[in-house]
């Protein structure tokens, strides 16, 4: 049976529901409280440059995920693009992940991988034998001294908070590698959108059945004008925050304009106390298939997310995931509501994640609708 359907956010989690659900069938509305859709993935070209910017910061595109990476070609065609981020500490520039090149201009050693290997089994810490912390994941895996110049104080600028409170994952997002391989990323699959991010949430929700509604803020009280509501809004935020404010990182950007080539390279991290910036992102090199004279850099400054700001890193410390429990369990009482995304489950997700799990939500609404069954709301464990 048809269904009438709202989805809260124009994001890439609530497009790929909508688009699986109309293509089904339903009947779609989409609410997005911004002027545009494509969430904190939203491209434009810059008035000035014209240079294709990540208005809300640097998005590249990388998956293992065959779906995903399938899903997404469907909707743009992907230019080949290679992450390769240089970080500056104490005056030098160096490669980043750490890989060989990194540990031997770091040490001034010509180390072939093994030796290279031994050399940071030596470096690491062997009495902190289950890391928990980023703090002992750091010392454990690369020791102080690269720990010290690459990940402490840049850490510091991100989250506001020192190393030895933040979990071990935040740091395991990063791989250590022993040859001279320095992609950020370790998947399958890279690239960028030709034309953008916004052409591509454009086209994933240019469906019949999908009705979008920008600058339009849904209130839960709404709710009972839909069989089902997806909401891709802050978690807290639908219950009027009333367990507190769960919180978040924002990102301040600081706009450069200039002409040429401002630094050689997309993403340049700022890791030691000389910069109060995390790094500068150069977005045209981000477009290296497009010409363009001038050029558009962002300085990246991460702070608390205060009322009113564009939250983006949840910070999920074991105490914000207490505070965080108690409004899972009251997403649970809400019937007819399904929580998705990085928002709506207070989870640091990647595109290629989101993308991912709003496939398998649509996919759990259309197998309850065939079985008329309850539609969860999580179909995610957010504590998970
Ligand atoms: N990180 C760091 N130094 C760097 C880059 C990253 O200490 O030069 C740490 C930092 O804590 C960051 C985490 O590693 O939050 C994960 O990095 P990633 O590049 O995945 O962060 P994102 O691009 O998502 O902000």
């Amino acid at each position: 049976m048809k269904k009438n359907v709202a989805i809260i956010g124009a994001g890439f989690s609530g497009a790929v529901i909508a688009h699986q659900l109309a293509k089904a069938g339903h009947q779609v509305e989409v609410f997005e409280s911004r002027s545009h859709i494509a969430g904190n993935c939203y491209s434009e070209r810059d008035a000035e440059t014209s240079v294709m910017v990540h208005v809300y910061g640097p998005h590249i595109f990388h998956t293992d995920n065959e779906r995903v990476w399938k899903f997404v070609n469907e909707f743009g065609e992907f230019m080949p693009f290679v992450n390769r981020v240089k970080a500056i500490t104490n005056d030098r520039v160096f490669t980043l992940p750490i890989n060989l090149l990194t540990i031997n201009q770091f040490f001034n050693k010509t180390f072939r991988p093994a030796e290279a290997q031994q050399f940071l089994a030596e470096q690491g810490d062997k009495t902190i034998e289950n890391p928990v912390t980023f703090e002992d994941q750091a010392l454990r895996f690369v020791g102080r001294d690269l720990y010290e110049a690459f990940f402490k104080t840049y850490t510091v600028k991100q989250w506001g908070l020192q190393p030895s409170e933040l979990p071990a994952s935040i740091l395991k997002r990063l791989p250590v590698r022993f040859n001279y391989d320095d992609n950020y990323f370790s998947h399958k699959y890279q690239g960028m959108p030709k034309d953008g991010y916004t052409a591509i949430v454009e086209k994933i929700l240019n469906v019949p059945g999908i009705t979008v509604h920008l600058s339009t803020p849904f209130k839960p009280e709404q709710k009972g004008d839909y069989d089902h509501v997806f909401y891709s809004g802050p978690i807290d935020a639908w219950f009027g925050h009333r367990d507190g404010r769960l919180p978040y990182r924002t990102l301040d950007f600081e706009v450069h304009r200039d002409q040429g080539d401002y630094q050689g390279n997309a993403v340049i991290n700022y890791c030691d106390s000389a910069k109060p910036y995390t790094r500068i992102t150069e977005h045209k090199h981000f477009s290296p298939w497009e010409q363009h004279e001038g050029t558009l850099c962002y300085f990246e400054y991460s702070r608390q997310c205060e009322e009113g700001d564009t939250p983006y890193y949840p910070i999920r410390l074991a105490r914000d995931k207490v505070q965080l429990e108690k409004y899972v369990k009251l997403a649970q009482d809400e019937p007819n509501v399904t929580f998705i995304g990085r928002l709506g489950t207070y989870r640091y997700l990647d595109m290629d994640v989101t993308i991912d799990e709003a496939l398998k939500v649509a996919d759990k609404f259309l197998a309850c609708a065939t079985e008329n069954a309850p539609m969860p709301a999580f179909v995610i464990d957010p504590l998970a």
